[in-house]
């Protein structure tokens, strides 16, 4: 086992480390063998308070923060990248321990964050109003101004991309942040709160306080001085946020919530290619990813070559030690675990054929088999829920009509992809396919240029690109009178 250096278990508020109020704290689990790694300050609604007040003031009209040149503030964006490079072996190994992705792959999300800090760094001198032609005798421009104080919630399953896709578009857009990490996964984001002091930012401009969803979270995303909620998690606490950010004052809410995704082969397909594709589509991050393409689709012309190729595939991913070169860690807690194991039960029961894995692994964590089912039918609970683990579900289908309706029938509307050669019936797919974000011979591909979020009930608003930063501006009119007669 790899020994990582736990630096930070306290609250991060006003740039200093404070205990809870409480003086609570909360362990947090290794996943790979599942013992306690350390324990971690617990904020509520006392800390919570403190915090908002923090980012409040930091938000004053006369704040170091608020008069700081836009441009200034993006040079603290880049030098907040560069510290977390520097530090980006630690932080995967941490981020490992405390969630159980392998080290490598976590290392390379800790690069793809700070591509995000930098592409937003670029933008915070960039945030242009308009002139516009308004009738009557005037001059009308718009300001677009940060929002205010915004409440941060972020999920286990990417801690280090999800605090970036968080506070980078919200520091560029001038607005200070309450952040909350999913509990689970606490101790990046504090590693990362002390370079948030390192680089200079201002006191209060950022702060971390861990602590669980229905206390901390619920007493942000209740919060009367918090002016926006941005939410990453799962739909049913989306929708349970959408109903309290309004109670207090009418906060802005911006979600990212799940998904269940189709992914649609064509006969005319590699189906080699197609395969691997589908596989990291379903299985990338253990299958705990909000996007995952899980609901696989194939043309009954490549159906049983491509069942045996993906059943091949996910027999041959490495599965085991997340600090060894492994493709898959452990699952994130024993709730997931077991739900992920319910769920292959039920895929099992309902008469789905299970073609690779289909069970837990033989040893302590929280490990899952790569699980493949085929011929799954559509209303099947494997079909219709989000499992979050990692498990594929193969479906047959005939035509493009069919296959279009039935890879819209499903509440979600977060990713889709279509694999095939015919550029007619990739771009037809991609326009009748009702999902944010749709890859063609591709999936999962993210950057931080492009905007990325759900329709229907994955969704509201969308992170990264310029619509990410759009979602922590308002827009002011500002209209002068300049009379059309000549000035004495
Ligand atoms: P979750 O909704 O339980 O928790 C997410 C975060 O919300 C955590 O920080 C948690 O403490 C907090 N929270 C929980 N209850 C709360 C409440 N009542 N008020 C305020 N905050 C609360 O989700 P999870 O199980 O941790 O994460 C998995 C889910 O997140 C999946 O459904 C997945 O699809 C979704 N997800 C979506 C995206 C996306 O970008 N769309 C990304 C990652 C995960």
């Amino acid at each position: 086992m790899v020994k990582v250096d736990i630096k930070y278990t306290k609250l991060f508020i006003n740039n200093e480390w404070v205990d809870a109020v409480s003086k609570k704290t909360f362990p947090t689990i290794n996943p790979q063998d599942e013992n306690v790694i350390t324990n971690v300050a617990e904020g509520d609604k006392a800390d919570i308070d403190i915090a908002v007040a923090a980012a409040r003031k930091a938000f004053h009209r006369y704040s170091n923060w608020r008069t700081m040149d836009a441009s200034r503030r993006g040079m603290l964006l880049l030098k907040l990248a560069e510290l977390i490079e520097s530090q980006a072996r630690y932080l995967a190994e941490l981020e490992t321990l405390d969630c159980g992705k392998p080290v490598k792959i976590a290392e390379e999300e800790v690069y793809y964050s700070t591509s995000v800090l930098r592409y937003y760094a670029g933008k915070a001198d960039k945030i242009l109003g308009s002139t516009i032609p308004a009738d009557g005798d005037v001059l009308s421009m718009t300001l677009k101004e940060p929002v205010g104080v915004c409440a941060q919630i972020i999920p286990w399953n990417y801690p280090i991309p999800m605090l970036s896709w968080k506070i980078a578009p919200a520091l560029a857009a001038g607005c200070t942040v309450v952040l909350k990490p999913a509990e689970q996964t606490p101790l990046t984001a504090l590693a990362i709160g002390a370079l948030i002091k390192e680089a200079g930012f201002p006191p209060g401009v950022v702060n971390i306080v861990p602590g669980y969803g229905h206390t901390a979270g619920a007493a942000l995303t209740h919060h009367p001085d918090v002016d926006k909620v941005a939410f990453t998690g799962s739909t049913e606490v989306g929708k349970l946020i959408l109903g309290a950010a309004p109670v207090a004052n009418l906060k802005r809410v911006t979600l990212e919530l799940g998904g269940k995704s189709p992914l649609v082969v064509f006969n005319d397909a590699d189906v080699e290619k197609a395969a691997q594709i589908a596989h990291a589509a379903a299985f990338a991050n253990g299958g705990q990813c909000c996007c995952a393409g899980t609901r696989t689709y194939v043309q009954a012309g490549v159906y049983d070559q491509f069942v045996t190729k993906a059943a091949e595939i996910a027999r041959n991913r490495c599965v085991g030690d997340p600090f060894d070169d492994v493709q898959q860690g452990p699952q994130i807690d024993k709730e997931m675990y077991n739900k992920v194991l319910s769920y292959i039960e039920a895929g099992r029961a309902e008469g789905a054929r299970c073609v690779a894995g289909g069970g837990k692994l033989d040893r302590k964590g929280y490990y899952v088999q790569p699980t493949v089912f085929a011929d799954v039918k559509d209303d099947m609970k494997i079909a219709r829920e989000e499992i979050f683990g990692p498990v594929q579900s193969v479906f047959k289908f005939d035509t493009f009509e069919e296959v279009i309706d039935r890879a819209n029938d499903t509440n979600y509307g977060l990713g889709a992809g279509v694999i095939t050669n015919d550029i007619t019936t990739a771009l037809t797919f991609a326009k009748h396919v009702r999902a944010g974000s749709v890859w063609i011979n591709t999936y999962d591909h993210v950057s931080s240029q492009t905007p990325f979020g759900g329709f229907k009930d994955s969704g509201l608003g969308r992170e990264l690109g310029e619509d990410g930063i759009n979602q922590y501006l308002e827009i002011k009119t500002v209209t002068v009178a300049l009379p059309k007669i000549p000035l004495l």
